[in-house]
């Protein structure tokens, strides 16, 4: 029979590198909480609607990338979620968590684009968002980049570069692309295929080619700075004011557009040098027009997504992942009765907060041996028919061979209760 394989561009994280996702979103989560965020969980599937209401109608992700089907059952338009920032809105306003209040919010899980698959660009991909809610000001501009800034040092990856830019507001945007339209109207005929498409439906995205031959036109196209009134001018001021004092270094990219519709003032992305043309490891900026236009009133929104593939690519790269430490203690027993008084020793062990795995089926020592060595347990404990008899456990510490036989009422001493045990890690 033909075998079933996954989708293309969907990957199976298997045990072998699974280790490091859960060690990454261990880490994330507490330095989500140590900035105050709070957790929220969405649904994967969505209207139709909600995402080309948002991410825009004329955008990569809307015009070609989304998965929308019909459900079959009622008729509906749904769509796998592209991005995350839609559905949290969305849940948000419907169930009012802006009346009188602020929100701090995070999500972690898949999203789906169908895109051409390559290192770093899948059809289903894992992003890590944040969304502060309900400030205004550049405040939380700046402690949104301050925040990056600690995750880069908390993961040690020291080269990444932090672009910003400022979109303005929507009139501000309205005039740069009636100048970006002529501008561009006088370039006609070298424009490439897609730039001639979005002219003069979204003349904006032509500055985000990456077509070689565009360079030039795009980097003498009239400049939004140029548009910008005095609020958007002063907002990206004391932004820029606030990251100089923060001593948190940037680069201004004037043609750093976002690829949705939905941002206003300030943009950033983090981009590595170590992903090639998946450059893009962390971005986002505000976007307060969107409450309004998915029914929520005036409101004031800044958010940012982190592509956690590539990040871990970088980790990779970077030498940075932890090694697999998962088991501390191995135990191998063979013979009568050797397992039942194994349980025993292994309940106790991870009772005190060890990672304890015990083997099961008797096989012979030497092939537990290598199974300890497999799993990079740091002790083996060796139980056979004496051992019970005796009540004596023999321990092999892994990395300098040293042996040693210990009394069972003993093995307390020799393992006390660790500290960080997952009681204390709760609070
Ligand atoms: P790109 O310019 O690389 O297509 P984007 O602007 O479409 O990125 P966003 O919508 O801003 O990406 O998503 C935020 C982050 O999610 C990106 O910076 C990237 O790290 C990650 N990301 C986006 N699309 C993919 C994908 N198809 N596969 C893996 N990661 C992705
Ligand atoms: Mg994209």
């Amino acid at each position: 029979m033909q075998k079933i394989t996954a989708i293309k561009g969907m990957n199976d994280i298997l045990p072998d590198v699974s280790d490091a996702w859960l060690w990454l979103e261990s880490q994330l989560q507490s330095w989500l909480k140590s900035y105050g965020y709070s957790n929220i969980r969405t649904p994967i599937v969505e209207n139709t609607n909600l995402f080309v209401r948002s991410i825009g109608e004329v955008t990569d992700i809307v015009e070609k990338e989304m998965y929308s089907f019909t459900d079959s059952l009622n008729g509906d338009s749904l769509s796998l979620r592209p991005e995350g920032t839609a559905g949290t809105l969305r849940a948000v306003i419907e169930h009012n968590l802006l009346y009188n209040a602020t929100q701090k919010l995070w999500y972690i899980g898949p999203m789906f684009r169908h895109e051409r698959p390559q290192k770093g660009r899948y059809r289903q991909f894992h992003q890590l968002g944040v969304e502060a809610l309900g400030f205004t000001g550049s405040d939380i501009d700046a402690e949104i980049i301050l925040m990056q800034h600690d995750l880069w040092q908390i993961l040690d990856i020291s080269n990444l570069e932090l672009q910003i830019n400022c979109l303005g507001n929507l009139d501000e945007r309205a005039k740069h692309r009636e100048a970006l339209i002529s501008y561009f109207e006088g370039h006609k005929e070298h424009l490439d295929a897609d730039a001639q498409k979005r002219l003069y439906s979204n003349p904006l995205r032509i500055l985000d080619t990456k077509n070689p031959a565009l360079q030039d036109i795009v980097n003498n196209a009239p400049k939004l700075s140029d548009h910008l009134g005095e609020e958007s001018m002063s907002h990206y001021a004391n932004w820029k004011k606030q990251l100089d004092n923060l001593k948190i270094n940037y680069v201004e990219n004037h043609r750093l557009v976002r690829g949705l519709d939905y941002y206003n003032l300030s943009v950033f992305e983090w981009v590595s040098s170590d992903l090639g043309a998946q450059s893009t490891v962390c971005a986002g900026g505000r976007y307060d027009p969107l409450i309004k236009q998915l029914g929520g009133g005036d409101n004031y929104a800044i958010g940012f997504a982190i592509g956690l593939e590539r990040l871990l690519l970088i980790l990779e790269a970077l030498n940075k992942l932890p090694r697999n430490t998962a088991c501390d203690i191995f135990i191998a027993n063979m013979g009568d009765d050797t397992a039942m008084y194994s349980f025993g020793i292994a309940r106790e062990l991870r009772a005190s907060g060890y990672n304890v795995v015990q083997n099961l089926g008797n096989q012979s020592f030497k092939s537990q041996f290598k199974k300890a060595d497999n799993l990079g347990a740091k002790f083996t404990m060796v139980i056979g028919e004496n051992e019970v008899k005796n009540k004596q456990i023999m321990v092999k510490s892994m990395a300098d061979g040293k042996q040693l036989s210990i009394n069972h009422s003993e093995l307390a001493l020799s393992f006390p209760t660790r500290s960080g045990t997952k009681l204390e890690k709760e609070i």
